[in-house]
């Protein structure tokens, strides 16, 4: 008999988390459960379009996913958030890049005039790390994309920037009647602080306004954001806020602090389950795990 399994629903979208941790791959016992890879996640649409989120440390896991199912891919788009090492330091680690015949789109925010080309090779020069980008036997289309609209098959993308030390672009994704946001590295700000925007955060509230799946930055605990503000990223209770406001339908906390153990995770999880119920929002909320997919 065959293994029990989740059944994919016809024509849904699969959304797997590969690398759910933040700044820094945080391996050991403690990070047994979530996983202590660096951001990335695949989204599998029907008719076999793959778009890939980032390429953290994560992205080396779905490699191995894919050569696993003898799975020649011709193509796929990774879209990239931002250079910072977490979100690209997987891609020299990504097989389907070094065969010849494969077809690969890498876009995402040119940084500091840096192009992504230039960003990706740069992390690829012989100093840092042995192989050149010249290595990647695929056919490889790099481009810098700012705040605009454009379409992947049938797949329709906005980009929004975010809040967070440089470039950081957030992605909207809609295909179906659904939609899929991807909102990280991201900061939001006390209203007490004299960086809050009202402006920013109903821009950010209408991009992911009424989506079916918002996958964002959620590193820190509301305390220990107290100490950490201006340095980028948000907390539980803003995420919150911010998905019950825009009707969000599922929220995943994403890019935990490298000093958060499973347990704290599980306690953050829990402190927004909690907040979400006190607001008598509709938002289901999930951390989830190194490995797990949904359908959407
Ligand atoms: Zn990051
Ligand atoms: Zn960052």
């Amino acid at each position: 008999m065959n293994k029990p399994h989740k059944q994919i629903i016809e024509g849904s979208i699969k959304v797997t988390f590969w690398g759910v941790h933040g700044t820094l791959t945080v391996p050991g016992q403690k990070t047994l459960r979530y996983g202590g890879n660096t951001p990335c996640v695949s989204l599998q649409f029907p008719g076999d379009t793959l778009v890939i989120l980032d390429g953290g440390s994560g992205i080396k896991e779905l490699s191995n996913h894919l050569l696993s199912e003898g799975r020649v891919i011709t193509k796929a788009t990774i879209l990239i958030s931002h250079p910072h090492w977490d979100h690209i330091n997987g891609l020299p680690f990504f097989a389907p890049l070094y065969p010849r015949g494969n077809t690969f789109n890498i876009w995402g925010p040119a940084n500091s005039g840096i192009s992504m080309r230039k960003l990706i090779a740069g992390q690829m020069d012989g100093v840092y790390f042995p192989i050149n980008i010249k290595e990647f036997g695929a056919r490889i289309s790099f481009r810098d994309l700012g705040e605009e609209q454009f379409a992947i098959d049938a797949i329709t993308i906005r980009t929004m920037f975010l809040n967070h030390p440089g470039q950081c672009l957030g992605y909207r994704l809609n295909y179906g009647g659904r939609s899929i946001c991807y909102v990280t590295d991201n900061e939001m700000y006390p209203e007490s602080n004299r960086l809050y925007s009202k402006t920013y955060i109903n821009k950010l509230a209408d991009f992911v306004a009424d989506t079916d799946v918002l996958i964002t930055d959620c590193t820190y605990t509301d305390e220990e954001y107290e100490e950490k503000i201006g340095w980028g990223h948000s907390s539980v209770k803003q995420v919150v806020e911010l998905a019950d406001r825009a009707r969000v339908k599922i929220l995943y906390l994403y890019h935990h602090d490298l000093d958060q153990t499973d347990d704290d995770i599980d306690d953050k999880l829990k402190v927004a389950q909690a907040l979400l119920e006190k607001r008598g929002s509709s938002t289901i909320c999930i951390a989830p795990k190194e490995g797990e997919f949904f359908d959407v």
